[in-house]
């Protein structure tokens, strides 16, 4: 596969030696700055965020560290890691459960702004972004919109030097949280559906805009359905070309699932789930050998994570690498949360904030393993994910 041809080879004792010395810079920064409030908080997300005080608080002390944006260029204010290092840094932040950021402006509008924004829009938004002043949500999807993103009806119609927007937005993560947004609308409808698309940036505090919230399947709020009711948004926000906004959300969406640490969140479950089964003293064969399965499985995946993206963006023709870390991420994921499930067995049937100790952590397992089903559905559904790995490969 593309993505795995032409591995650098470097003098395995000197790679070993820089990356002993980056463990422990990073392994100093967490044990200082990830205080026992956050750990725990990091400990009972549910979802693809922790809890948003101790978010804004670990975004604060990232940011402070100038550690914030792994995956951005040194020049716009990130690391300017390898993969490597960006392995080794999520990897230790799983295995000491330091919060989950909300970070979908970080991970996909950030290096979307870095690659085709206007030097304007990179002066305005990269470092609010960066920050944790602004947060960003996506508003892709429609009611009648998913998986087929290019029937989207949501209308933007141009009134002089700003766009007008009328329709509605569905499944939209933290647009109750959030207080900006990244949104493809409709332009035009002759041809094909994927020539009339825009896309814009705009405030969720707009005039028209309302949200209403959405409860998932483990009683969490994280989704919304949003309205739009002649909403004004200056054209200056666009990004791209009216009318090829198709091009920039692939892109957008490309750089998202190359961003996001899938084998960071899986690690966080098997450690979770590997530390309950030897508290638990149980000595059931079928657990110990589904646990070393998944701890093969979780090390083979995040060795292609690392090889199939090794400068962190893929080219613009690489469709099958970022949909092959998404679907194998994401199924893993659901794996491991059900491993994490059995492990506790009818613990996890407890009812949610218990006071025993034992029984919160069994409804936590279950209350996760529900919030884990949608990871084959956000960012792309697993069909969708293989229709793209089958036509990339024919
Ligand atoms: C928890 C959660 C968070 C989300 N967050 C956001 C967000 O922040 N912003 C946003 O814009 N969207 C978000 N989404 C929406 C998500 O991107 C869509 O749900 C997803 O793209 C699927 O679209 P759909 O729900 O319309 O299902 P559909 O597209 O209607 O799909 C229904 C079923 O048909 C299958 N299917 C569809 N087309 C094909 C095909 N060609 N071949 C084979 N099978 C097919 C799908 O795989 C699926 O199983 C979120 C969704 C969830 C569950």
């Amino acid at each position: 596969m593309s993505g795995l041809a032409g591995r650098n080879i470097a003098d395995p004792a000197a790679v070993e030696a820089r990356d002993g010395a980056f463990l422990e810079e990073v392994r100093a920064f967490l044990d200082t700055a990830l205080t026992p409030d956050l750990r725990e908080a990091g400990r009972r997300t549910l979802g693809v965020h922790a809890d948003m005080g101790a978010c804004r608080l670990w975004h604060r002390r990232l940011y402070e560290r100038g550690w914030v944006a792994p995956a951005w260029p040194a020049e716009w204010g990130g690391t300017g890691w390898s993969a490597r290092r960006r392995f080794l840094f999520e990897r230790e932040c799983a295995l000491n459960d330091a919060p989950l950021l909300f970070a979908t402006g970080l991970r996909s509008l950030g290096p979307l702004i870095i690659e085709q924004g206007f030097p304007a829009q990179r002066a305005r938004y990269l470092q609010p972004m960066l920050s944790g002043e602004d947060m960003w949500c996506q508003g892709f999807s429609e009611p009648g919109a998913g998986s087929d993103l290019a029937t989207i009806s949501t209308r933007a119609e141009r009134d002089g030097d700003h766009y007008v927007i009328n329709g509605t937005k569905i499944w939209t993560t933290g647009a109750h949280l959030a207080n900006r947004m990244f949104a493809v609308v409709r332009t035009a409808s002759e041809g094909k559906p994927q020539n009339g698309l825009t896309f814009l940036l705009l405030d969720v505090d707009t005039p028209g805009i309302s949200i209403a919230p959405i409860i998932d399947l483990a009683g969490e709020h994280e989704v919304n359905q949003v309205f739009f009711d002649g909403v004004r948004v200056p054209v200056e926000n666009r990004i791209g070309a009216e009318g090829e906004g198709w091009g920039v959300a692939k892109r957008l969406m490309q750089l998202a699932r190359s961003n996001n640490s899938p084998s960071a969140l899986v690690r966080r479950i098997l450690h979770r789930g590997a530390q309950a089964l030897a508290a638990s003293g149980d000595l059931d064969d079928g657990l110990h050998a589904r646990l070393a399965g998944l701890q093969i499985e979780l090390e083979a995946f995040a060795q292609l994570e690392q090889d199939a993206l090794p400068s962190g963006r893929p080219r613009a023709n690489d469709d099958a690498n970022p949909s092959m870390l998404k679907l194998i991420g994401s199924e893993l994921h659901q794996k491991v949360a059900a491993f994490a499930l059995d492990v506790f067995g009818p613990m996890a049937m407890a009812p949610r904030h218990s006071r025993d100790e034992a029984m919160e952590d069994g409804a936590h397992a279950m209350a996760k393993y529900l919030a884990v089903r949608a990871a084959t559905i956000y960012s792309g559904t697993s069909e969708t994910h293989r229709n793209i790995i089958a036509r990339w490969m024919m």
